[in-house]
């Protein structure tokens, strides 16, 4: 058997869904390879507190000097490639290549891939509000021929609230899930043949058991990928 490549996460992001990615990338190692098989990765999990605040303030320097700092020390550590483990994140993706070698594996990227795959073109998107409000993600989604369809500002902002005040503090609400599914149903109903998860957090408050419309996880699908990477001859 080949070495498995080791994975680089940049996590804490928040940690609660890095945590589910933990768990995904190694279940999919040992679904692959049975017996006592686990991934090979290095987690450099960031105290989120001073990463959301420049979020907020658009200090995006700041946030870029912050992933990349950790991109880099997950080089220097042995990483073959390296993941940022949020959406939001991947505003500044590009600044964080430049500073490493190694390949970075790109949360919109695998999750186009895996809609497409799904014979899906019009698919509805959440996210925190950089993620829905600027272009960076639903340009990289377009690039697949994609048409994303994003929900109306003021159920944007109810989603960016749920995210930070409730999905990253580990607290989960019934009627906020209520909320989420009536959103992605209106999606449904403007003709979204699926839906991108595309906030690494939803996936702990909503489903596919609670939906027909087709759901795409992106920490899910991110992680899953990065362990299929990591088993690549
Ligand atoms: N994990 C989130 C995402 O996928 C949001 C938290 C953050 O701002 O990093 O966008």
């Amino acid at each position: 058997m080949a070495a498995l490549k080791t994975i680089g996460l940049v996590g804490g992001m928040s940690w609660e869904s890095s945590a589910h990615y933990y768990r995904i990338i190694n279940e999919t190692v040992k679904n692959k390879l049975g017996g006592l098989h686990s991934a090979q990765c290095i987690l450099s999990s960031l105290d989120f507190h001073p990463l959301e605040e420049a979020q907020a303030q658009g200090d995006w320097e700041t946030v870029a000097e912050i992933l990349a700092t950790a991109a880099l020390g997950l080089e220097q550590a042995g990483a073959d490639f390296v993941l940022l483990c949020s959406n939001t994140a991947h505003k500044v993706a590009a600044l964080v290549e430049k500073r490493i070698t190694i390949p970075l594996l790109h949360i919109a990227d695998v999750t186009a891939k895996e809609v497409s795959r799904n014979s899906i073109a019009k698919v509805g998107l959440l996210g925190t509000r950089f993620t829905l409000d600027e272009n960076f993600y639903t340009d990289r989604l377009k690039q697949y021929g994609l048409e994303p369809l994003l929900p109306p500002a003021k159920e944007r902002a109810q989603i960016d609230h749920i995210i930070f005040a409730e999905l990253c503090r580990g607290i989960i609400k019934a009627e906020s899930k209520q909320l989420c599914l009536a959103i992605m149903a209106r999606l449904a109903d403007r003709g979204a043949q699926g839906i991108i998860l595309g906030c690494t957090e939803i996936g702990l408050i909503v489903g596919q058991e609670d939906t027909a419309t087709p759901l795409f996880d992106t920490s899910a699908i991110h992680a899953r990928a990065a362990a299929e990477l990591a088993l690549q001859p």
